[in-house]
């Protein structure tokens, strides 16, 4: 009958374009990037709002909702959205990478190692469970210790329950490493020549005491070294991951995220191997932001992505905080440049309001700025834009640092040139440099 045909007619051409869509997407490979989970345990609706979460550490929890709180970390239940979310997303990904920071931020003696290692395994076995054919290459976060932030140079509990954890996403020599002192690397496929170093930045961060006198803890730097020529001899491209990302923090002056003596070696490190690195990812800021490395003669040659958490949590002080966020990454199956990277995330109060979680795409990079691609020159293209005097570019950028929180907040003068010079200044002297270019002109 006619009404069959139609029918019949309507599946055929949905075939044919989707048979369509993925010829198309033979140029394009993806994978996810999730980070700062900070699951809170003890989060509950209750009517007395200082005992919604211990996180909120006997604040009053502002707004709280099934899915979170701005003075809360995580509810479950908003993570499991943020992961439904990706599962249901109908995005073909090649893997994920984790950077880490799973257990709540409380005080020190509301956790111990076996409550970390609790939390850390529940977030692990969520994501097994519903990704059970995904890779996942996680790094570990300074919250993922106890006492926070003191990861060891030597093997330690952490390290260990996390090598078996993460057993069934590693090869034998990633756990052996990872066991040693928290790093791996490992090939991303047998069929892709492209690798994953996950590093264990947390050993230079700066409230990390045991690492506080050493140049290089746990021989990371040498077996970095190592990694990334024996990389460029066997003609692979690396991926690094991380949760303490290099560079400078982009609301403050003068403040690197790390050490900066640490700081300084890295940038070294990946300044000679820049070539073999096609592409940074870390976490840790809980803010979207990127930066751009420029080699001594400062022509760009790196690019380097922090994405935002997936907690909401703030401090009672700030003003401002970020909605949850996951992102996806578009790469080029030949040569694993970066093309492309859409930003999901949650407005938080309509889905608490909703009580439903309606999981959105925020932006498509190249769209939203009207750019080529991710690559070191076009980004480094788009901060210049960003440091003319009312850019409109800045503006959106500034929005999406807060992941859509708050699109009245404006960012001019000294604010302006610390959010500049995060993106182009990742060392000392580049940094300064920018400084004193933009902070003369920016004055109000
Ligand atoms: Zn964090
Ligand atoms: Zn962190």
């Amino acid at each position: 009958s006619c009404s069959s045909f139609t029918l019949e007619s309507l599946l055929l051409t949905k075939k044919l374009y989707c048979s369509v869509l993925s010829l198309l997407h033979l140029n394009t490979l993806q994978f996810w990037h999730v980070t700062d989970l900070h699951l809170d345990p003890t989060y509950h609706i209750t009517d007395d709002h200082t005992k919604v979460c211990a996180s909120s550490k006997g604040a009053n929890a502002s707004n709280p909702g099934p899915f979170g709180d701005i003075l809360c970390d995580s509810p479950y239940d908003l993570i499991l959205s943020a992961f439904d979310f990706i599962k249901n997303s109908g995005q073909e990904a090649s893997f994920m990478i984790w950077t880490g920071d799973s257990p709540p931020h409380v005080p020190v003696y509301e956790l111990s190692t076996d409550k970390v290692i609790s939390v850390i395994a529940n977030m692990t076995t969520t994501i097994q469970s519903l990704f059970p054919n995904l890779r996942v290459f996680p790094a570990l976060g300074n919250h993922d210790y106890w006492p926070q932030d003191q990861l060891p140079v030597i093997t330690s509990k952490v390290y260990n329950a996390v090598a078996d954890l993460w057993k069934p996403w590693l090869d034998e020599e990633a756990i052996r490493t990872l066991r040693k002192g928290g790093f791996y690397s490992q090939k991303v496929s047998p069929n892709l020549n492209l690798r994953i170093i996950s590093l264990n930045t947390n050993l230079y961060y700066g409230p990390n005491i045991v690492t506080l006198n050493e140049t290089d803890p746990a021989n990371q730097f040498e077996w970095l070294e190592n990694t990334l020529n024996t990389s460029q001899q066997n003609k692979e491209k690396v991926y690094i991951i991380a949760h303490v990302p290099v560079g400078y923090l982009p609301y403050l002056s003068s403040t690197p995220a790390m050490r900066e003596f640490h700081n300084e070696k890295l940038i070294d490190i990946f300044r000679k191997y820049s070539s073999v690195i096609v592409g940074q990812f870390y976490g840790h800021t809980h803010r979207d932001s990127m930066m751009v490395l420029s080699d001594q003669k400062g022509s760009p040659i790196n690019s380097l992505f922090v994405a935002p958490a997936v907690t909401p949590v703030k401090s009672v002080l700030q003003k401002q905080t970020n909605n949850p966020g996951v992102r996806l990454f578009q790469y080029d199956p030949h040569d694993y440049k970066l093309l492309d990277m859409l930003q999901y995330y949650l407005n938080l109060t309509d889905a608490n309001l909703k009580g439903e979680s309606d999981w959105k795409l925020e932006y498509v990079l190249t769209q939203t700025y009207d750019i080529e691609d991710l690559q070191p020159q076009t980004l480094y293209g788009l901060a210049k834009q960003f440091a003319i005097a009312g850019s409109e570019q800045f503006i959106k950028y500034y929005n999406y640092y807060f992941v859509s929180y708050d699109s009245s907040v404006i960012c001019d003068g000294k604010c302006k040139a610390y959010q500049i010079c995060a993106i182009l200044g990742l060392d000392h002297s580049s940094y300064v440099d920018c400084l004193k270019q933009h902070y003369i002109k920016y004055r109000p």
